[in-house]
């Protein structure tokens, strides 16, 4: 595995910059260690482990005609391809790339796998997406002293693991802030390290383009461009008045703030959700509203089914929508209360799914998840006599119980067995639904 530390940091004590006003959040003689921790083309790189034939090879991941590209090997990069580009142009840039469909699932293992990795450095871990993490070390280093800087040797031990555990390769930033330590990792791609000590914060993030800053996106870029700044260091040392004139208020003093290094936002860990979920892959990719909802009821019973039988209830349903060009939507509402009830679970299904308003978009798979659970002991549940709900929920455990007894075709909502349109009342699909 190639390293790339960057230049060795010289050692110097932390000094506040001129411009930084003491926020008093943190006593400023012992400033965070935070590590930001990147997979490298991530989908692509997982793909490469079972296929180690295409290792050096342009790999894109996604439909091979529809839709956009959604992970790129550095080899495909090197053509001018990145993620989020439309397959179709990816494909006239590199007409021999190797095209891929993504298999989410295996994904998300690696992922889990990944974070429980960190979280044998650090309880403080939080998962900015599906390949990335911070880690606050500040607490983890406390008291720690050695020649070399710590942080760097629990970087290298984190790359080392993901690679041997995972086969896959990570870069790693680390510096005083979320901010830096997100840009450092940037700076290392691939498979790399790179430690800011806060001392070197001004001069890193100075020489930077200011479309590099995260949270600049293109229309933030061309405006600051407009006004004559490119590099962070003319951010910098353009007037904060004039920034906040442009970005309002508060935006305009944040990014005046970044330039300089400050932010306070902290590293939030999270213990992993638990979460109790089904999915559906439909035979063949379907625009019928009238089958996605019925698999949601289905999908909405099975999990709470799932749940009941692991003692647990939930508050926060999820839904995610898998179209035809493997692009997917994530929507999430919270029910009146906790609840491990197939009914109340699809109707807040059923709601966000309306609310998603998608008219005959072609859909591969929906997903339906609960979050947020907690053990039905520890729940205290209050009967809840005179809620219309409580009969449903004392169906679906007699439903339980028969489905148990008698298997899973015992017992099924009337809605699930039949057609629920007058035009298929001559024509169900009674295989279609699949075993409850
Ligand atoms: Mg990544």
């Amino acid at each position: 595995m190639i390293s790339r530390p960057g230049p060795r940091p010289r050692r110097r004590a932390a000094r506040p910059t001129p411009d930084v006003p003491d926020r008093g959040e943190r006593d400023r003689s012992t400033p965070p260690t935070i590590m930001h921790v990147d997979m490298d083309a991530f989908y692509a790189s997982v793909e490469l482990r079972r296929r180690p034939e295409l290792i050096g090879k342009p790999v894109l991941v996604g439909g091979a005609t529809r839709g956009v590209v959604l992970s790129a090997t550095y080899p495909a990069r090197a053509h001018g391809i990145s993620g989020g580009m439309p397959m179709t142009r990816a494909r006239r840039l590199c007409p021999e790339a190797i095209v891929v469909p993504p298999d989410f699932d295996s994904y998300a293992e690696t992922s889990r796998g990944i974070r429980a990795i960190f979280e044998s450095f650090t309880a403080v871990v939080e998962s900015a997406s599906i390949d990335e993490a911070f880690l606050d070390l500040t607490g983890a280093l406390h008291g720690c002293r050695t020649a070399s800087s710590p942080a760097v040797l629990i970087g290298e031990l984190i790359r080392a693991k993901v690679h041997d555990e995972q086969g896959i390769t990570c870069s790693v930033g680390i510096g005083p802030t979320k901010f830096v330590a997100k840009l450092a990792s940037t700076a290392a791609k691939p498979d790399g390290l790179r430690e800011v000590p806060p001392a070197d914060v001004v001069p890193f993030l100075h020489q930077l383009p200011v479309e590099a800053m995260w949270g600049v996106g293109e229309a933030t870029a061309a405006k600051l461009h407009r006004l004559g700044l490119h590099k962070v260091a003319e951010l910098a040392h353009a007037p904060r008045a004039t920034l906040q004139r442009a970005f309002g208020i508060h935006q305009g003093a944040h990014l005046h703030d970044l330039s300089w290094g400050r932010d306070a936002r902290p590293v939030v860990g999270r213990p992993p959700e638990r979460s109790i979920g089904s999915e559906e892959t439909f035979g063949r990719d379907t625009d019928d509203e009238e089958v996605v909802r019925r698999e949601l009821l289905r999908m909405a019973d099975r999990t709470a089914a799932r749940m009941r039988k692991s003692e647990v209830l939930g508050r926060t349903v999820v839904i995610t929508v898998r179209f035809a060009d493997y692009t997917q939507i994530t929507r999430s509402g919270t029910m009146r209360g906790l609840s491990d009830s197939g009914g109340e679970i699809h109707a807040q299904a059923l709601a966000l799914w309306t609310a998603l308003g998608l008219r005959r978009a072609r859909i591969r798979k929906v997903y339906v998840r609960v979050e947020g659970l907690v053990d039905r002991a520890e729940a205290h549940v209050q009967p809840e006599l005179g809620e219309p709900e409580h009969g449903w929920r004392e169906a679906e455990r007699a439903m339980d119980a028969a489905v148990a007894k008698f298997g899973p075709q015992a017992v099924r909502r009337a809605s699930l067995t039949r057609p629920t349109r007058p035009d298929r009342l001559s024509s169900p699909e009674p295989g279609f639904l699949g075993p409850y």
